[in-house]
């Protein structure tokens, strides 16, 4: 039987799978990308373990904006999830994101889209991500990194055949 600071120390050294989705539409998107995951990795308590191609896709939302990358990255974590929050949140600041109106140009967006297989609903953080399920530009990227991702008794590729992704086209580099 595990004693109470047994059981602190074993949660502490937990390690999740998170899936990270990335997005950037504004100056070079593809270094941005690069140097987001860069600084996501700077911290001790994420890994890295695979990373899908970067995908150009067009805006969503706001129509009237430049087109994206787009990426997704499966990490290794023992940050909770809203530390792992917090730190999506750091980088986006610290790459110089301002946050003026919803769905607007951005230097880099970095969502949670999944952390192991938690369900999640609180004010500030809602996973799985909700929009996983309607856009292109996540599930694409998605596939790369989680080809066996299943969400409310689909597959991922059920749920990309079902919508149009002509407009989320991978970049060759
Ligand atoms: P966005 O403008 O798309 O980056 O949305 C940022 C806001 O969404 C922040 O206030 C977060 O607290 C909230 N949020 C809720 N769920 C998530 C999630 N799974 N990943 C990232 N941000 C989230």
């Amino acid at each position: 039987m595990m004693s109470n600071s047994q059981k602190k120390a074993s949660q502490a050294i937990e390690a999740f799978d998170a899936i990270l989705g990335l997005g950037s539409n504004v100056g070079n998107k593809i270094a941005n990308i690069d140097d987001a995951i860069a600084r996501l990795a700077a911290s001790d308590d994420v890994h890295i373990n695979a990373r899908s191609q970067n995908y150009r896709s067009a805006p969503w939302g706001v129509l009237d904006q430049d087109w994206f990358v787009n990426s997704c990255v499966l990490i290794t974590t023992k940050l909770t999830p809203h530390e792992l929050l917090a730190h999506c949140q750091s980088v986006e600041r610290d790459m110089g994101r301002v946050r003026d109106h919803r769905w607007g140009p951005r230097v880099i967006d970095v969502d949670i889209l999944t952390y192991g297989t938690m369900k999640i609903d609180d004010p500030n953080l809602v996973v799985p991500h909700p929009l996983i399920a309607q856009r292109g530009f996540v599930l694409v990227p998605l596939r790369d990194v989680a080809p066996n991702f299943h969400m409310n008794g689909k597959s991922i590729s059920q749920m990309i055949d079902a919508m149009d992704v002509t407009d989320v086209v991978p970049i060759s580099e």
